[in-house]
């Protein structure tokens, strides 16, 4: 065999804001008003930076995706993923809207308890479940997605000691075409522990077999690859009914839909190439009703979108604290936003305008947030009109995730404000103080300077 041909790598630089081959516009539209309630109104009153929820938005989309899965099968049932974003206001909007909660912790578990969600509603995921949060689970019956062998042990060890039978559903990882695999979370489908899994819970006799559930990955780009996850699943629902002559009742697909942020270092933005609620419900059902299963025993279709519903629904408002030059000549821009608020900085290029009508001339900038850290970057490259110190800024479709991963770390976290469907608008996180912080710590006695 000839030897290949060496050909030298070669690196790309990405060179962002220049117009594309569809000659982007780089004027940028200012954003004044979240839900007809004036930017600056909202940071006059609650401070900036400031985080404004809009609950229209929170509504219209979850309807979309209703609309978009109810219209092409007939059983479906939305699970609110509750570490997208689990303020309780939030949760409460999706929970009178039909939502059960889908959570991946006690911590979680207790909060949807508290939220009032029954406990045959709640869909318990995750690979931390401790034997008490299992325990409490199986007596509240509880949905409980198995993630591996060890949590099995233990569910069939508590099954022996109690009352109540374990309501259960494994979680499911497998090839979809998606690289890389998601395999570190539940049974490979491939390999056979799925199927070795669901064998035992079947032999054990104490046990429940009620669904089966996968979430292949997040921000998933190809609608395909449901279809094919869905297919596996399906498979596995039509191999127990033979082998056991058991039907299951609810396959679960997870979440992972795409929002339309736009990724780091994608070409066209996520308005453009994301796939409609439409896109991923054709593919899912699809597959369902084309499978093995006997029509009268299609099983629930569950879905624990949370990106995709959430994203726009969030708003995070600030403001410009300074402007700069950097040694190559480059402009910055400094605002009150960093990235400890604002994780999904990380990941995608956020969709960032001023407040108010700036000039029509822009410049290629990097926005800073105000952290004394290199790594404090909002925006490495964008083009953006000069905008003066105190000017506010708007940064759209943050509504997933920042709220529960963000840190407090060297500023703290401000308020979260909600704009409900008649307009009000109301505080729903108040901002931290300094007491909040220091109130969780102790100095040791020998410390402390009073003595
Ligand atoms: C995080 C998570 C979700 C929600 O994922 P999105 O990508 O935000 O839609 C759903 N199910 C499980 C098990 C999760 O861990």
């Amino acid at each position: 065999m000839e030897k290949a041909k060496y050909e030298r790598p070669l690196i790309n630089r990405i060179n962002a804001g220049l117009p594309d081959k569809f000659g982007m516009s780089r004027t940028m539209e200012a954003i004044t008003h979240i839900d007809t309630i004036p930017v600056k109104d909202l940071i006059d009153e609650y401070g900036s930076p400031v985080f404004v929820l809009s609950e229209k938005t929170i509504k219209d989309k979850l309807s979309q995706a209703k609309k978009a899965f109810t219209t092409r099968y007939p059983k479906v049932q939305f699970a609110w993923s509750y570490k997208t974003n689990y303020l309780n206001a939030v949760c409460q909007i999706y929970h009178r809207e039909g939502s059960w909660a889908e959570v991946v912790s006690g911590f979680e578990y207790d909060k949807a308890i508290e939220n009032g969600v029954a406990g045959n509603h709640i869909i318990f995921n995750g690979p931390d479940k401790s034997k008490d949060d299992l325990r409490k689970a199986i007596k509240n019956a509880s949905l409980i997605h198995i993630d591996h062998f060890d949590e099995l042990y233990t569910i069939m060890e508590l099954a022996e000691t109690m009352e109540e039978t374990p309501k259960l559903a494994i979680r499911i990882n497998m090839d979809t075409g998606i690289y890389p695999q998601w395999d570190r979370f539940g049974f490979n489908y491939e390999n056979g522990d799925a199927w070795n899994a669901l064998t035992r819970i079947m032999l054990n006799g104490k046990l429940e077999l009620v669904g089966l559930h996968t979430h292949i990955g997040t921000y998933i780009m190809t609608p395909g690859a449901y279809g094919i996850a869905t297919s596996k699943l399906a498979q596995l629902a039509v191999r127990i009914d033979q082998k056991f002559n058991h039907k299951i009742k609810y396959i679960d697909m997870g979440g992972g839909f795409a929002s339309e942020n736009t990724l780091k270092g994608a070409y066209l933005p996520g308005t453009d190439t994301c796939p409609s609620f439409d896109d991923y419900a054709e593919a899912i059902t699809n597959a369902l009703i084309n499978s093995e299963i006997n029509p009268e025993d299609l099983p629930v279709l569950f879905l624990e979108t949370g990106r995709a519903l959430i994203d726009d629904a969030g708003s995070l408002l600030g403001t410009v604290l300074a402007n700069k030059r950097l040694a190559d000549g480059r402009r910055s821009t400094i605002i009150d936003i960093g990235v400890n608020i604002l994780f999904t900085s990380f990941w995608y290029e956020h969709h960032i305008v001023p407040a108010q009508n700036t000039t029509q001339h822009t410049e290629d900038t990097t926005i800073y947030g105000p952290l004394c850290m290199n790594i404090d970057v909002i925006r490495a490259a964008i083009q953006f009109p000069l905008m003066n110190k105190g000017e506010h800024i708007v940064i759209s479709r943050i509504g997933a995730y920042n709220m529960t991963q963000w840190m407090q770390f060297i500023t703290l976290r401000p308020n979260i404000v909600l704009i409900d469907s008649e307009k009000n608008v109301h505080v729903i996180r108040k901002n931290e103080t300094r007491e909040s912080m220091t109130d969780l710590e102790n100095v040791p006695e020998y410390l402390n300077p009073s003595k």
